[in-house]
């Protein structure tokens, strides 16, 4: 008999009645993207290519799960013995007072992407070394020797900006629509930032609102402007930054990916900046959610084809 597809995404009511959802599939769902909205994620075609390439019986798929579900739907995936699943808008955070064990440094990001199926649920963050692997690999160059503006100050904001952290980049902007939110992320970040180093007339961390006079200020004492807000992916979002703020001295990574450019990533190679979507970063944080997962190197160039 021909086995069926996975469907686009599956929901709270599929993993309640799981052997008629999944019933006549190829290979069992073991893994997944849990997130509203779901539809876009290219994690499902990296991660499949990954389980076929290491020989691995089983396949990720797509959840749409509300945020009121989440712990139904953990507790689910438990029991049907999944191996993991990812976190994307808007469970990362969420997700941490439901697992039971997290590692130190997810605990200090206060965010959740990858959990690990064990006899607890493990909370992980890839985000940030996803991120990290992302700038070397698209401008060759380290975070230690940058200064950097984030744009936002959610699950993905704080794993970048505690991760710039660690590297001791030279400078850090937080810039959030909700200025608290940045000023409660640069303070919990303060001790990372208080050694001697730099510079001139600017503070080495600082919060910033997201007003045009502060960001045309701040852009000319940054290198590297990185956009951790979904603005961007929706057709109908506008600008993340004014066309007038992007210089070519700038470094711009836009989170959000798209399978063309991002009208942001559009916007800053027009100004003449170096600029690159968040494909990369995709990658490298699936890649090291899989290692996670499975405890063995996971297959970039592998993923990298498949996206
Ligand atoms: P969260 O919901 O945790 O945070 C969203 C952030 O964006 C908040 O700081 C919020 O500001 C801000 N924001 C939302 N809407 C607007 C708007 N209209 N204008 C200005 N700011 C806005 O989401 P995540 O941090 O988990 O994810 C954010 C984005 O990062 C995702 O949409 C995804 O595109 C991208 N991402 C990409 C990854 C990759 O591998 N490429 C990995 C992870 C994320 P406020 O606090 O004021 O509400």
């Amino acid at each position: 008999m021909k086995k069926k597809a996975p469907k686009d995404f599956y929901n709270l009511t599929d993993l309640q009645d799981w052997d008629r959802a999944s019933a006549g599939l190829e290979y069992p769902i073991r893994l997944g993207v849990f997130g509203d909205p779901v539809a876009h994620s290219l994690s499902p075609q990296m991660q499949n290519a990954a389980l076929r390439h290491a020989g691995i019986d089983m396949q990720y798929a797509r959840f749409r799960i509300l945020p009121n579900e989440l712990k139904d739907a953990l507790k689910l995936v438990r029991e049907l013995d999944f191996v993991g699943v990812n976190l994307t808008v808007p469970h990362k955070i969420a997700a941490l007072e439901i697992v039971e064990k997290v590692d130190d440094e997810t605990e200090s990001i206060g965010a959740i992407n990858t959990i690990a199926v064990r006899d607890d649920l493990v909370g992980h963050n890839t985000d940030g070394i996803g991120f990290v692997r992302a700038i070397r690999s698209e401008f060759s160059i380290d975070l230690h020797d940058l200064r950097v503006m984030v744009l936002g100050a959610g699950g993905a904001a704080r794993a970048i900006a505690w991760q710039c952290a660690k590297a001791a980049c030279e400078r850090l902007v937080v810039v959030n629509r909700d200025v608290n939110k940045a000023k409660q992320l640069v303070a919990a970040l303060q001790p990372a930032f208080s050694g001697p180093r730099v510079l001139g007339p600017v503070a080495r961390l600082e919060a910033v609102p997201w007003e045009a006079g502060a960001l045309k200020f701040q852009v000319g004492h940054v290198d590297l402007i990185v956009n951790a807000t979904p603005l961007g992916l929706n057709p109908s979002d506008p600008p993340v930054l004014a066309g007038t703020l992007l210089a070519p001295h700038l470094l711009v990574y836009d989170t959000v990916y798209s399978r063309g450019r991002t009208p942001l990533v559009t916007a800053a190679m027009e100004a003449g900046a170096k600029a690159a979507s968040g494909l990369s970063m995709l990658l490298h944080q699936g890649a090291a959610s899989f290692e996670i997962w499975f405890q063995r190197e996971a297959p970039l160039d592998v993923m990298r084809a498949a996206l």
